[in-house]
């Protein structure tokens, strides 16, 4: 007895009550009056009166950069994936296929001590094909390899397919800036203190692999310089984010004799037949001065500088699967130095996002037969379709579109394809050989398999099914040359989406977010696209400045916001998604009204119906950041912080100024409101 009580003591150092599978998800309502901070007048500062409590609740655990209520939920859900894992796990006679892929994948990668044994020993084989480099010449073949077998950030640039920006239905080959081992070229380029400071780590971060390759300490720091010479020149040459929100700097279709004209020192030819396609045409080079900076590199760097900055690239894509040396090293830079996350995630964690990664469809299939049910779905079909006709009847009535191009808005409004919970057809995995204990492995067949399934698109017609996150993924998305919305099973659950509680903070929540997602198709970037998702004009030349003008109302505004310490937020890189924010919540608030037009709404705890749609609207962003992590959003994420994705959209709606009885003065109560739709 006294030894089970003592080993009951002490597991909690080990696992915490979170370190289980969940058989079931908990339920979280998505509107909750204790998350309340009654202290704070919610007309100073509604996101603290929605979320004050809920933040002073929920402290960022040690392992998180950022945690909010999505954030939550997606841990829970993991936990949930994880119980279906360690079924899977279980080699019974009876497991489909699929059970055996994510199952073996699973239990291999918690097997750390095949890990640690087998050290660097996975790198051998890649590293040797480094090694024998003898000529620049030589590089494509090389390149195509660690292109195949990466899964973000490829060394040099990156290629795969996207659809057409001039014709939608069609799926052609890209070529994409790449090659950097900093989250953005931002941070190569920047003079300020702390940016010096970020360089200076990510130096020593550098050194500190090459050496646990092996490598002398003298040789290290060396090679650690040439990989930041490099990276520095390719940043120099790189848009920015800003940039990139334009389409028309990013489409570049240039033949394959341009192509070659354009780096002549990189045979293409030996690229393509060593990625497995065949000679292309056409490829869309999104930044042709990146790849003019690429030429002059290959031209002027020597072999042994290629020879590292490919080792380096390596290393550092490998490295979250290697022994705990490699993985430490890895956290220490990325999470602890760059977000200020104190903690490594267990080893669990990070397993089920590596078979949701590689396998999600796999997972997600069996995610969804447990947890979607028809009725959910059909609640979130009928909540975006009356979410559709508040922006068509928005649209009809705005003063500052003309008729010729609203009737184009309302095409493309009508165009918008709504996909809810699940893709129509699962993803085939049959061709992806999944083996039990060979983690390594594993992951490079899964990455292989996904790079080619990506190449073997070039050529064909898009396949309009296709979704970009799995089932699980706590997220939504709108993709302006599919022009549809997707909503998968993980995002329509509680606390976000609700079936037990009345409409008001349902509509609030995710039906602000369903509008948000349809207003990205207007949006400063989505509105170049037209109904069928081709980069064309639809706008008359004075509706476009029009919008523009308005959309710089919200630039304007949320330009003020400040980050963290000096750093204020780039509300060009945001203003896409604060817009939306400002349109979607109008558009729910419309769409609910529309719903709730002939039911007499009472108050529930204290709060009036149209406050409650305010205060579910406010509660999907409790939550906070560390500082450094909001450091690294500042340059990298096209969201605001939390509290002024809530602050910025209420402070401009005379709506919710109202159902609080605001006053003029107050800071929720902007004396200047912007609006858009
Ligand atoms: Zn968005």
């Amino acid at each position: 007895m006294r030894r089970v009580y003592l080993c009951a003591l002490a597991a909690p150092l080990l696992i915490s009550a979170q370190d289980r599978p969940l058989t079931s998800l908990p339920y979280t309502p998505s509107l909750d009056v204790s998350f309340i901070d009654r202290a704070v007048d919610p007309c100073q500062d509604f996101y603290r009166f929605a979320c004050g409590t809920w933040n002073k609740q929920n402290p960022i655990p040690p392992d998180q950069a950022r945690w909010d209520v999505y954030g939550k939920l997606e841990t829970e859900n993991l936990r949930f994936l994880w119980g279906i894992l360690e079924e899977a796990a279980v080699a019974t006679a009876g497991r489909t296929s699929n059970q055996q892929k994510i199952g073996d994948y699973f239990s291999a990668c918690m097997d750390q001590q095949a890990v640690e044994r087998a050290g660097t020993t996975p790198l051998a084989p890649r590293l040797a094909e480094i090694g024998k480099l003898a000529r620049v010449s030589d590089l494509p073949v090389v390149l195509a390899h660690l292109h195949l077998a990466a899964d973000d950030r490829a060394p040099l640039f990156a290629f795969s397919s996207s659809q057409d920006y001039a014709d939608s239905s069609h799926v052609i080959a890209f070529a994409f800036a790449s090659g950097l081992g900093l989250p953005d070229r931002d941070y190569y380029v920047n003079t300020d203190a702390k940016s010096q400071e970020t360089r200076a780590r990510y130096l020593e971060h550098i050194v500190k692999t090459f050496e646990l390759t092996g490598d002398s300490a003298a040789t290290a720091q060396s090679e650690a310089q040439t990989v930041m010479d490099i990276e520095t020149a390719l940043a120099r040459a790189s848009l920015t984010r800003v940039d990139k929100r334009d389409p028309y700097k990013m489409f570049h279709k240039l033949t394959s004799a341009r192509l070659a004209k354009l780096t002549p020192s990189f045979n293409w030819s030996a690229y393509f037949r060593a990625l497995g396609i065949p000679a292309q045409a056409v490829v869309n080079v999104t930044e042709p001065k990146f790849f003019e900076e690429v030429e002059r590199q290959l031209k002027t760097r020597s072999i042994a500088d290629w020879k590292t900055y490919l080792r380096w690239h390596l290393t550092r894509e490998q490295s979250r699967y290697l022994s705990s040396a490699f993985v430490n090293a890895d956290f220490d830079f990325y999470n602890k130095y760059l977000r200020g996350v104190s903690e490594l995630q267990p080893r669990w964690k990070r397993c089920v996002r590596f078979v949701d990664r590689d396998l999600g469809e796999a997972l997600g299939e069996v995610f969804v037969e447990k947890t979607f049910t028809a009725d959910t779905k059909g609640r979130a079909l009928a909540m975006t379709r009356e979410i559709e006709e508040a922006m068509q009847g928005d649209l009809e009535q705005l003063t500052w579109m003309s008729p010729d191009t609203k009737k184009q808005a309302l095409a493309k409004l009508h165009a918008t394809v709504n996909k809810i919970g699940y893709p129509e057809r699962w993803r085939d995995y049959s061709s992806l050989t999944i083996r039990p204990g060979e983690f390594l492995e594993d992951v490079d067949r899964a990455i292989i398999f996904e790079s080619r399934r990506q190449l073997n698109k070039i050529g064909k017609p898009v396949d309009r099914t296709e979704w970009e996150i799995t089932p699980p993924t706590v997220n939504a998305y709108y993709d302006p040359q599919m022009n549809d919305i997707n909503f998968p099973a993980g995002v329509l659950q509680p606390p976000l989406f609700d079936a037990r509680m009345d409409d008001a903070p349902n509509y609030g929540n995710t039906g602000a977010t369903i509008g948000h997602e349809l207003t990205h198709g207007f949006d400063d970037e989505g509105r170049q696209f037209d109904a069928h998702g081709n980069l064309k004009d639809w706008w008359t030349p004075e509706d476009a400045k029009r919008f523009e003008e308005r959309a710089a109302c919200v630039v304007k505004e949320y330009g003020q916001f400040t980050v963290v310490d000096d750093v204020k937020l780039n509300s060009k890189l945001t203003e896409g998604e604060d817009v939306a924010d400002l349109g979607g919540t109008l558009l729910a608030y419309i769409a609910w009204k529309n719903a709730t037009r002939a039911l007499e709404l009472k108050p529930i705890d204290g709060f009036t119906p149209d406050q409650r749609f305010f205060i579910g609207m406010a509660q999907w962003a409790c939550g906070d950041e560390r500082p450094e992590s909001k450091r690294v959003s500042a340059i990298t994420n096209p969201h605001s912080p939390l509290e002024d994705r809530i602050n910025g959209v209420v402070s401009n709606m005379p709506e919710f100024q109202k159902a609080f009885a605001c006053k003029a003065g107050q800071p929720m109560v902007r004396a200047e409101a912007c609006r858009v739709w």
